[in-house]
């Protein structure tokens, strides 16, 4: 789903509301990830904020069956109409943690790529389906084996030079 500028910027009050609903294969193949979005122009900044819905299918760390996990994701991020706005990296941080990332003249906003990456910045490191899962033996077989390298031993016995 795309969004011209100019959608917005012809609206009485140059704000649009969107209902988004897209299938994202990776995350569920079939519960869509649905979004409710503001788009607001302010002066050369262009505003999105609101609300992601998402199920996503994940492989649990532990025990490497497969859950489902709902997150429910707040939004506020800033596009800019220009460029001077922006440092060379192409984003320009207003306040801490808060970018604002340059359109490069585009006159449309990816809103797809938009909710899939604000998905993907919320799936944590550690994927757990349950907070009692107790792995599965296969996993647990191999946390606790003892990988010593006997080959590595002979660098405990390496004195180290000070400098
Ligand atoms: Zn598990």
């Amino acid at each position: 789903m795309y969004i011209r500028i100019s959608e917005i910027d012809n609206t009485e009050n140059k704000v649009k509301q969107i209902n988004f609903s897209e299938i994202f294969e990776e995350f569920n193949k079939e519960v869509p990830v649905s979004a409710n979005l503001k788009l607001e122009i302010i002066g050369s900044l262009i505003k999105i904020s609101g609300q992601i819905n998402a199920k996503l299918n994940l492989i649990c760390d532990l025990c490497l069956k497969e859950f489902t996990k709902e997150f429910n994701i707040e939004v506020e991020e800033f596009f800019s109409q220009d460029s001077s706005f922006c440092s060379n990296t192409g984003e320009f941080e207003i306040k801490q943690d808060c970018f604002i990332e340059d359109l490069n003249g585009k006159d449309e906003i990816n809103i797809s790529d938009f909710v899939y990456q604000s998905v993907i910045l919320h799936i944590p490191n550690k994927l757990v389906c349950d907070i009692n899962c107790n792995g599965s033996e296969i996993v647990n077989k191999y946390i606790k084996t003892d990988f010593t390298d006997p080959r590595l031993e002979v660098f405990k016995n390496i004195k180290l030079e000070k400098e």
